[in-house]
């Protein structure tokens, strides 16, 4: 095992990292989402008290939010980190479930690659984004000293070499808080940056890659009892689809099924409610005609976001101490990937770490970012990688990023005909293992070997497509 992929295996690890408790005053997080609610569950276990200034008011119910505009769409929770928010509550995914949420057994899941059908190798717990975050927003608002502030956080404030405070305006009134460590968890526009170069320190560099991703997501009612297929998600490669980038649809609280097309570029599958009808009866494995065939619940709710951000804090010449970044803040990718707050519950795991080092909280937290470097080179190189095929993107792979693209190509071409090779793709897709895996002896043989295994037929829609006049 490679290093990175060690130290990744470490962060997922579910079992606690050695050492004490560092001991803080107070400690200040920008941003009440997932990734913002996720770092102030670690910080509690080491500051008197833990302050989350969040924008939007909190509410007792769930609901979408200004400041959360992704929220209408399709939010998949990857194994990865539903295995974190099972270590940081205990009983979640039950408690979820009571609520509402459903849980997929991954033989109930299908995943489709061009239209062949390979069995999931993951149980999932799915629901609505507004219902997940509602869910942690209730146990981190019960633990002993976090407070949730509703506030729009306007600067930090720096004295000699660290960030000593926090500037927010709540109630039409200037505010300031002192703190003893201040976690960005304000998202892909983060003003941090900005906040650091006014004040004389270093931006950590920022990284764009296009995506041009277009989301359409709808609700349909879902009738009581179990299906075959409860959940299923539809991969199409350039090779067959171009910029068409594929479906999904889960069964999510409320009896509904929430369905997603997505594509790339000027690729703009199911924007209207009849494109989104017509398209799962007859453009995708029958399941999806199946689950359309149902009452459409509201509109269709349409996204786009043209590139995937990240802003590489290891990589930071002059930074002040006392400030640490998670979540989207950092990096933010292609949503079809379904990374983002799996991405947010590992960044926790790794602050959890980096408190429970010994580190030196009078310095620059370099080891912390170091860490978390691993977390998001995994996500970005697998889903930017992915991105580079698409006819709109398109950007060639240069040097090791060509021959990790032929890799993932080769790998992902198995998955349809190798049970084990499936396994290990899953597993790095779900976050729960390191992209390097797939490159062990035993994976590149079964995935060479499966070359010359013919492939299934692909599952027909559920009605032929219709021909033009
Ligand atoms: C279309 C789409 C689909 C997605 N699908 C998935 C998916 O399937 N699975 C998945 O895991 N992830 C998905 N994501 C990513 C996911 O939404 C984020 O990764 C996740 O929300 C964690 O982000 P975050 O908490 O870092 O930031 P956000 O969720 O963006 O939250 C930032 C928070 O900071 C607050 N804030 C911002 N500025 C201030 C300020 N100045 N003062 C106070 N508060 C402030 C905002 O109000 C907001 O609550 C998707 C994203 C998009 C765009």
């Amino acid at each position: 095992m490679t290093s990175a992929a060690r130290t990744f295996a470490s962060i997922s690890s579910v079992t606690p990292p050695p050492g004490a408790p560092a001991r803080l005053g107070r400690a200040v997080v920008l941003g009440g989402s997932v990734a913002g609610l996720l770092a102030a569950r670690v910080l509690a276990e080491h500051a008197d008290r833990v302050v989350v200034i969040e924008r939007d008011p909190a509410t007792d119910h769930p609901g979408a939010r200004r400041g959360v505009p992704q929220s209408s769409q399709v939010h998949a929770l990857l194994r990865g980190g539903a295995v974190q928010l099972e270590r940081w509550f205990p009983g979640f995914a039950d408690r979820a479930v009571a609520a509402g949420a459903q849980r997929v057994p991954a033989d109930r899941l299908a995943i489709y690659t061009d239209g062949v059908a390979a069995p999931g190798n993951s149980d999932l717990l799915t629901s609505t984004r507004p219902f997940l975050e509602h869910q942690v927003r209730e146990l981190v608002r019960g633990l002993p000293g976090v407070e949730l502030v509703t506030g729009r956080v306007t600067g930090l404030d720096l004295g000699g070499d660290a960030v000593t405070g926090v500037r927010y305006e709540a109630d039409g009134a200037p505010r300031h808080l002192a703190a003893d460590l201040v976690v960005d968890a304000s998202g892909r526009a983060s003003r941090v940056s900005d906040w650091l170069s006014a004040a004389g320190w270093n931006a950590p560099p920022l990284t764009r890659q296009v995506t041009g991703i277009n989301y359409a997501t709808a609700f349909f009612r879902r009738p009581p009892g179990e299906q075959d297929v409860s959940a299923a998600v539809a991969l199409v490669t350039p090779e067959t689809g171009g910029d068409l980038g594929g479906a999904t649809f889960t069964p999510v609280e409320e009896d509904r099924w929430i369905v997603l097309l997505a594509g790339f570029g000027e690729c703009r599958p199911g924007r209207t409610a009849e494109d989104m009808v017509r398209r799962c009866r007859q453009e995708f494995p029958e399941p999806f005609g199946r689950v359309a065939s149902g009452e459409l619940l509201g509109d269709v709710a349409t996204y786009r976001q043209g590139d995937s951000r990240r802003r590489d804090w290891a990589a930071a010449a002059r930074l002040p101490a006392g400030l640490l970044a998670v979540g989207d803040a950092v990096a933010s990718f292609n949503p079809i990937y379904g990374q983002g707050m799996t991405s947010a519950a590992l960044h926790a795991s790794c602050l959890s770490r980096w408190l429970r080092s010994g580190a030196d909280l009078g310095a620059p937290a370099r080891a912390f970012f170091a860490l978390q470097k691993v977390v998001v080179d995994a996500a970005w190189d697998l889903s930017s990688g992915g991105d580079r095929s698409r006819p709109s993107v398109n950007r060639p792979p240069r040097g090791l990023e060509r021959v990790t693209a032929g890799l993932i190509d080769l790998v992902v071409d198995a998955t349809v005909v190798d049970p084990v090779v499936a396994r290990a793709f899953d597993g790095v897709t779900q976050m729960v293992e390191h992209p390097q895996t797939l490159a062990s002896p035993g994976i590149l043989w079964r995935s060479l070997r499966a070359r010359r295994t013919p492939r299934p037929q692909p599952t027909p829609a559920l009605e032929p497509a219709d021909r033009p006049a």
